[in-house]
């Protein structure tokens, strides 16, 4: 069957006035595969797939046991190696569902171990030119990191971020974010029974992929049912059982959904605030002017469950004059009086065209003084895999080159198909 054409959204390239907020328009839309896969489907999801094909209800508890320990658990790709799981109920979940998760297509590896994958996933058109995220994984002596994405691009428009330059958007669904875990641990070889890669680093201990971090590409709270519904599988301590504590959601302020955040997923918090002056925000995170700073702090300190015990992380990147000063430091521990807070200092990642620069080491030096005199401990963010453009802020895949004339090209070719 032809797929549908949706009406035509047009060019992203919005003018930004000086003091108006603009969101980019999202150009693509997902077309979900002729099969979904099983992955993504939370416990109650998994049961009412498991009841709509006629699994009797006083069987539905112990199936979706049975298959949430092979799914999550195990790691298995087919549903044939579920072995306790009757012939029949493969044969009629096979028909139905796959085990699909986005496929790696691309790895680059960096000389300090890093690992950057590009994944595919459905694009708008079924069988034609796919959507594309990054993921990135970050192996340390005790643990390994995984910065996980949650949409194609973003909307928001950070003037210091390469994602925010990507014209392409779309949400990535729940499958897709958990997808990016799985298949992280299909390569790095994470599941009972597996192998590591033979290049690279590794962490020491029994696992590879020990936290998450939800900083790849994307705002997560534009994208919050989906996030959530992934985060709970991955914290699910019947499988991947990674545990809430080494979850790590980054957000750049989408105030209504900071509470949410705490109370539906209970994960830690990091906020990206950048800029301690609201003038200076505005144009950074052009989101402030809609949540302003002071806004944005009293949801931080309303933060279900925010104690010393479990603090929030303050991001922020290190721009040459520009947000740089001493005065800026000393500004910023003000702030944050009072909230149980940690900083982190990232250092400005450079992308080809931007018109940043990172802070001088000194400078940077001199500003972490101030906040560790403060008593923040450790508060500089080492860069990692700056060479294979990994780091924080230069994530950016290559779909939207497909400019608005090839797509209806496209577009046109399939429905004629
Ligand atoms: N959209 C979310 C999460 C993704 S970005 C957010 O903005 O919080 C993860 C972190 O990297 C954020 O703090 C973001 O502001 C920061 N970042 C973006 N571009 C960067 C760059 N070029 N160099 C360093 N950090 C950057
Ligand atoms: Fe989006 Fe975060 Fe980049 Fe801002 S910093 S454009 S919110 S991904």
């Amino acid at each position: 069957m032809a797929p549908m054409l949706h009406p035509m959204v047009k060019s992203a390239d919005i003018p930004m006035g000086p003091s108006e907020f603009v969101e980019k328009i999202p150009l693509e839309r997902y077309v979900a595969p002729e099969k979904p896969s099983l992955i993504g489907l939370t416990r109650a999801q998994l049961a009412d797939a498991l009841g709509s094909f006629g699994v009797p209800q006083e069987q539905i508890k112990m199936r979706v046991q049975q298959l949430w320990h092979w799914i999550y658990f195990r790691g298995v790709t087919s549903l044939d190696e579920m072995s306790s799981v009757s012939k029949d109920l493969r044969a009629a979940l096979a028909e139905r569902y796959t085990l699909a998760r986005p496929e790696i297509v691309a790895e680059q590896v960096s000389v300090d171990g890093t690992r950057k994958w590009l994944l595919r996933l459905p694009g708008e058109v079924q069988g034609e030119r796919p959507h594309e995220v990054e993921c990135v994984y970050i192996p340390d002596t005790e643990r390994g990191t995984l910065c996980v994405s949650s949409q194609v691009g973003c909307t928001l428009t950070c003037t210091f971020c390469h994602t925010g330059t990507q014209r392409l958007v779309r949400n990535l669904t729940a499958g897709e974010i958990v997808g990016q875990v799985m298949a992280a641990r299909d390569r790095m070889g994470d599941w009972p029974g597996g192998t590591r890669p033979a290049d690279g680093v590794v962490p020491n201990g029994e696992r590879c992929i020990t936290n998450i971090v939800m900083m790849g590409m994307g705002e997560p709270l534009y994208n919050f049912e989906a996030v959530r519904d992934a985060l709970l599988i991955v914290a699910d301590g019947e499988g991947i059982a990674i545990s809430k504590r080494r979850i790590t959601l980054s957000t750049s302020g989408v105030l209504p959904n900071i509470e949410r955040t705490g109370a539906e997923i209970g994960c830690m918090l990091a906020v990206s605030l950048h800029a301690v002056r609201d003038e200076l925000r505005n144009e950074l995170v052009p989101l402030n002017r809609k949540y302003p700073i002071a806004d944005l702090l009293e949801a931080c300190r309303n933060y279900p469950g925010v104690s010393n015990a479990k603090r929030i992380t303050f991001e922020y990147v290190m721009l040459k004059d520009v947000n740089d000063s001493i005065e800026d430091a000393k500004a910023l521990v003000r702030l944050l009086k009072g909230i149980p807070a940690k900083i982190n200092l990232i250092p400005f990642n450079p992308w080809p065209g931007t018109r940043y620069e990172c802070s001088d080491w000194e400078q940077i030096e001199k500003f972490s003084q101030v906040v560790f005199d403060a008593g923040y401990a450790s508060p500089v963010r080492t860069p990692r895999g700056r060479d294979i453009l990994a780091a924080c802020g230069q994530l950016k895949s290559t779909t939207e080159k497909l400019s608005a004339r090839e797509r209806m090209a496209l577009r046109a070719m399939a429905m004629v198909e």
